[in-house]
């Protein structure tokens, strides 16, 4: 039987597991616009704030379910492209 070097660590899946679910979706990468873009969903009871729409240039209402969109490719790297995020209504984005 094979000896593990490492211990499993459960604790660390269950973390990722439960700020997805806080989130209120799951993360996932789409390509549009000749990029690569990271999409995270953002539940009703998460959206704290309003933002305006790049889409329509309306606003994201308060308590309103939408999504919040940054590159996955950009020249300045992750953390920078995450600052970077905007927030659209997800039909918005669906058809940008
Ligand atoms: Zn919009």
């Amino acid at each position: 039987m094979a000896r593990r070097n490492r211990p499993s660590r459960p604790e660390d899946d269950y973390e990722e597991l439960d700020a997805g679910r806080i989130l209120g979706g799951f993360r996932r990468t789409e390509s549009k616009r000749g990029g690569s873009w990271t999409v995270q969903p953002i539940s009703e009871a998460n959206a704290l704030k309003e933002y305006t729409c790049p889409g329509c240039n309306n606003i994201v209402l308060l308590g309103v379910a939408h999504v919040a969109v940054w590159r996955n490719d950009g020249l300045m790297g992750e953390s920078a492209d995450l600052e970077d995020r905007r927030h659209w209504h997800a039909h918005c984005w669906k058809i940008a």
